[in-house]
């Protein structure tokens, strides 16, 4: 069986936001977790879900799975994690990955203190801005309890009322057939999803959620050095935190688009750096392009085409130590095509001189006519 494309088991385009996704699944898990949905095929397609969900929303994998699609998955290129196996927890963890996301966790203290949410964001940065570094200003929604409910999700505390399926005790008894005869199981109660409360009429303000989301504009330093897939990490930036709990971070991941002049190789870059027939015979003083301006190269007479030359410290900055690696500079030399009558008559006096001695490699292909 092939497997759906993740972007369409959400229902979501290839360019959604974080909180597009984060919605999309919110939806999807609702309906189709087993514990709610009794239809056959509800756990398979709760897991689908899940899985899509697990990838998509952490920046790192989303941007392998966009590269790579589901192969990503299968060469464990998700971080090696392996798999999204396992489907034990229940929907209150569903809940839970929001800031207040209607539903508390049973016998979690309504008034602990708790850390806000991660954010992971990414962000495409040029050659130029990769190697000198930069500042950029990001967009980001940051979501904080909502201050007219509180986070409950009601319009009024007398909105919120003691659910009627579980008695407020957030958990349902089931009974099952199963090979063992009948067997009762505590389930959550997918009627409150565990809170033992429900809202009769919704809060206006965040419309039930609990939560209201803010854009915020947010500078981040590009680290000079920054290489693809680097993360940074901005403490505090996050969702903010419940009951006085300090905000959750901000990841920045990043995505260098590539120079086409010079082809990274960690710390150290290379260049591919043309010259002529007469320039590799006599030699030269060559100017080079380095992502520091024009850099020199003496070019030795007699230079081969393939020759690397190393210019030191014109490297990438290490995001570390700062130091910058170096730059290779790969010669090749560019046999001309189309020459004037004047530079045709100058090769056809060079061709009639012996242009041979000395080069072992000659002397490699002479042997072979001797005897
Ligand atoms: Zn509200
Ligand atoms: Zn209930």
């Amino acid at each position: 069986m092939s497997k759906r494309d993740y972007y369409d088991v959400l229902g979501v385009d290839k360019n959604a936001s974080d909180q597009d996704i984060k919605s999309a699944y919110r939806k999807l898990a609702r309906k189709f977790h087993p514990d709610v949905n009794k239809d056959a095929d509800a756990e398979t397609k709760f897991k689908e879900v899940r899985e899509a969900y697990e990838v998509l929303s952490d920046s790192n994998k989303r941007a392998q799975y966009d590269r790579f699609g589901h192969q990503a998955n299968q060469q464990g290129g998700f971080g090696g994690q392996g798999g999204f196996e396992g489907f034990g927890f229940d929907i209150n963890d569903i809940f839970s990955e929001f800031f207040g996301g209607g539903a508390r966790r049973r016998g979690q203290q309504q008034n602990a203190p708790r850390k806000g949410q991660d954010i992971h964001k990414r962000m495409r940065v040029d050659f130029a801005e990769a190697v000198h570094g930069g500042k950029k200003t990001i967009r980001t929604t940051v979501y904080e309890e909502c201050t007219n409910c509180h986070g409950s999700g009601a319009h009024s505390k007398d909105d919120i009322k003691t659910c009627s399926e579980c008695q407020g005790s957030g958990t349902v008894t089931v009974e099952q057939q199963s090979l063992f005869g009948r067997t009762r199981t505590q389930t959550t109660c997918p009627h409150c999803g565990g809170s033992g409360k429900t809202v009769a009429k919704k809060c206006d303000t965040c419309g039930g959620d609990g939560a209201v989301g803010k854009e915020k504009k947010v500078n981040v330093n590009i680290p000079p050095g920054v290489d693809n897939d680097n993360q940074l990490r901005m403490p505090g930036f996050g969702h903010k935190g419940i009951n006085g709990g300090p905000p959750g971070d901000l990841y920045i991941v990043f995505e260098v688009t590539p120079s086409d002049t010079f082809e990274r190789h960690g710390d150290d870059l290379v260049m591919e750096m043309p010259i002529t027939v007469a320039q590799a015979a006599l030699g030269d003083e060559l100017d080079v392009p380095t992502p520091y301006g024009k850099g020199k190269l003496k070019l030795p007479a007699g230079t081969q085409s393939h020759k690397t030359f190393r210019i030191r410290g014109k490297g990438m900055p290490n995001l570390r130590s700062k130091r910058k690696g170096d730059l290779h500079v790969l010669i090749k030399v560019v046999t001309p095509t189309n020459l004037t009558k004047q530079q045709a008559d100058l090769f056809e006096a060079l061709k009639k001189t012996d242009l041979t001695q000395d080069e072992t490699i000659w002397q490699k292909v002479k042997s072979k006519f001797k005897s």
